[in-house]
Parts: C-alpha cells; sequence; structure tokens
C-alpha cells in the first residue's frame, strides 16, 4: 500500500496523540489523569446551548452556507471583533472554521510556498511546528523572550513568516501593547507576514490582552488572527472557529477550504455566534484562578520543580532539569507508573519541562494527580 512521502515523513500532533492514548487506555478501564491536554470541565454557556436547541426545534438550520459561513455570521463576528478586540473588519475578511487548528493550517498554506521559514517562538503549540512541517515550510525556533523588544526581536533570525500566540500557550504570557508595538514595527522593517493565535483571549487572570491587529494596519502588514471558542468558552469538541485576514487572503483560505469541508456545519455556525457574544467567562476564569492557586501552593515546596505563577490559560510550566531533561521517558514513565499524563516539554520544543494543564475533572481528581506526579518525581529524585 502506498503512502505519500509526505505523510510518511510527518508525525501524529504530539498533543492529540497523547490524548489518543489516554483515551484509549480509558477504554480499556484504566483510570488515567490527564494532564496533557486542557479539556475544561465546564459546560459551554447556556445561551448557546439556547441557540442551538432553537435552531433544531424551530427546523431553523440550513444546508450548505457559503464556504466563510452565512454572512449573518460572519457579520456577527465583525460586531465581536469592533466590541471586544477594537479592530474594524467587514465580512470578506472572516472565514468560519472547525476549530483554530483548520484556520491555522489554511492560513498558513494561504500565505506561503513550500521552503518558506516560520519563525516561532518556543516553547510552542505543538500544532505550529506539526502544521508547518506538513506543508514543507520551515520551522525556525526562537526562545520567546522573556520581554519583547526592538533588540530582542533584531536578534532573531529572518523568517518569511511570524507565529505569534498571545495569550501564550504554555506559559501563560499576556503581551503588552509595548510588545505587540515592537513587532508590528519589526514586521513592517522585516516585509514578513504574521499569524496571531489569540484562542486564549478570555483567560487572562488580571493582565489585559491586546490585539495585535488593533495596533497597526494589519491589511497592508498581512496579519491574519485566529480565534477559538474551544478554550474561551469551553467548547474544545465543537469545533469553532473563525479567522480574520485581509480579503485576499480570506478568499485563498475559502479556495483551500471549499475541496476539503465547504463550509463548518450550520448548526456550529449558529453555535460560534452564540459562543462569541457570550465575552469572558467570569465565573469559570476565578474557577481557574482557584485551581491554579491550590496546585502552585501543593507544589511551591516540590524542590525538583521550578514555577512561575501563570498570567493566564490552563496550563502550568513545570521546570525539572533538576531531574531530568528528557521529558520524553519522564513522561512515558509517570504515565505507566502513576497513570498520569503529561506533556513533555519536548513536544514543545523544550528540553527539560512539562506542560501540566489543570482545568480537566473534578479537584479532587486534580489533587490525585498533583500528588502522583510530586511522589512519582520524589522517586526519581530518590534513586540517584
Ligand atoms: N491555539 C492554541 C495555542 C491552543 O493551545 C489551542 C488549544 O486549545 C487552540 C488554538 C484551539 O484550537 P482549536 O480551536 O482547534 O480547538
Amino acid at each position: 500500500m502506498k503512502i505519500s512521502r509526505r505523510i510518511a515523513a510527518s508525525r501524529p500532533l504530539a498533543t492529540t496523540a497523547m490524548h489518543g492514548r489516554v483515551e484509549a487506555f480509558r477504554n480499556e478501564g484504566m483510570g488515567i489523569i490527564d494532564f496533557s491536554i486542557a479539556i475544561s470541565h465546564f459546560s459551554p454557556p447556556a445561551s448557546v446551548l439556547d441557540a442551538v436547541t432553537r435552531a433544531v426545534q424551530e427546523e431553523r438550520t440550513m444546508p450548505y452556507t457559503g464556504v466563510a459561513g452565512a454572512l449573518d455570521v460572519r457579520r456577527s463576528l465583525c460586531t465581536k471583533l469592533a466590541r471586544e478586540n477594537g479592530v474594524d473588519a467587514a465580512a470578506g475578511e472572516i472565514i468560519v472554521t472547525n476549530g483554530a487548528k483548520q484556520a491555522l493550517y489554511q492560513a498558513l498554506y494561504a500565505m506561503t510556498d513550500p521552503g518558506d521559514s516560520v519563525l516561532i517562538f518556543k516553547p510552542h503549540w505543538p500544532a505550529y511546528v506539526t502544521t508547518c512541517l506538513l506543508l514543507g515550510l520551515t520551522p525556525v525556533l526562537v526562545d520567546l523572550p522573556e520581554t519583547i523588544t526592538a533588540d530582542t526581536l533584531a536578534a532573531c533570525p529572518p523568517a518569511d513568516l511570524v507565529i505569534i500566540n498571545n495569550p501564550h500557550n504554555p506559559t501563560g504570557k499576556v503581551y503588552t501593547k509595548d510588545e505587540l508595538q515592537h513587532l508590528c514595527a519589526w514586521m513592517r522593517a522585516r516585509g514578513a507576514q504574521m499569524i496571531v493565535d489569540e484562542s486564549y483571549e478570555h483567560l487572562s487572570f488580571g493582565p489585559v490582552h491586546t490585539s495585535l491587529a488593533s495596533l497597526c494596519d494589519w491589511r497592508a502588514l498581512g496579519v491574519v488572527t485566529l480565534f477559538s471558542a474551544s478554550q474561551s468558552y469551553a467548547m474544545m469538541g465543537w469545533r469553532l472557529g473563525f479567522a480574520l485576514a485581509p480579503p485576499e487572503l480570506a478568499q485563498a483560505m475559502q479556495t483551500l477550504q471549499g475541496p476539503i469541508t465547504a463550509a463548518t456545519s450550520h448548526l456550529a455556525q449558529v453555535a460560534t455566534v452564540a459562543a462569541f457574544e457570550c465575552g469572558p467567562q467570569a465565573h469559570m476564569i476565578e474557577e481557574y484562578r482557584a485551581r491554579r492557586d491550590n496546585v502552585l501552593h501543593h507544589l511551591r515546596e516540590v524542590p525538583w520543580i521550578g514555577m512561575r505563577c501563570p498570567d493566564s490559560g490552563p496550563y502550568l510550566w513545570l521546570d525539572v532539569r533538576s531531574l531530568t531533561q528528557d521529558t520524553e521517558a519522564f513522561a512515558e514513565a509517570l504515565l505507566a507508573e502513576e497513570g498520569v499524563a503529561i506533556m513533555p516539554g519536548d513536544a514543545l520544543g523544550v528540553s527539560g519541562f512539562i506542560r501540566m494543564g489543570y482545568i480537566c475533572d473534578d479537584t479532587w481528581t486534580l489533587m490525585e494527580g498533583v500528588r502522583r506526579l510530586v511522589a512519582f518525581g520524589d522517586r526519581m529524585a530518590a534513586s540517584r
């Protein structure tokens, strides 16, 4: 049987692969605690469930809409962009997708040619690199600076395109306006295009999130911004996202999306409108904050863990270099011995760190997973 060279040379996305393994173990009856990914234990906002229920009961679902999404859906997303992000956009600059992953693939496909280089700050969301490799692009990985300045950017190697994740998975960094302005000036000077992933826009614990597109002429610079309902509205399984792109790029992304899925399902578009009208989910963020603080409190005294309190997001980024650099082996042994899944930092471009999602399951399970993680690391430390 022939498998294309492109796929044969690729590897499954590390996050979804680990999550798939957890699901398979669970299907076999094994009680795995999953910190490898951040799947919220919250339900979607009630207004979304109502909107979808009503659309079904009143038989208002449409057949295929236009590839980019129904016009009223795209108009409502423009209203969201104006209200929440300070960005003026037209319906022709919006494309509704099955989550940010599809938007990312399509944006990268539309903005590059095989062989082009893509600058990605590490640690990075694994999908950035995996998608680049699928498209024959060359990822250029650079350490995420503590603070982005004109100098830190001047030191970056050249690239045709840059991917920024704001707020940042996994460190929780929320870019300041100053940092975003430096990025805009740098793009202008270098002539590089940019993809800005704002999927965590509503998961800040304090710092104000600013959309890069609100600070620059995003059409002229070639900036595509990605949005997702997965994290901001606890709707991972619904596969809802959209991209804001200059009209030529939005058109090019449709050319790709048409033969793949055509538009997203109309019921998903109904949910997209309702979700992006919701705004930040204060009760959810407060509960995430309490979990974050609880876990940090328990890990603070552990001598082999170094960490910072993240400003946003559902992850802790833990430094385990005093135990090991090889976090792939660490993750495998933790899974086998304690039934706890985490993401090895190597999958995010940085050895010696692990990423822990802390929003799945109930608090008892969270703290049991923390207890097992600490017991595992303590044993490892004692055996050296
Ligand atoms: N972007 C980043 C950096 C993420 O970590 C995630 C994960 O939730 C997403 C986007 C959401 O992707 P999707 O909308 O495909 O679920």
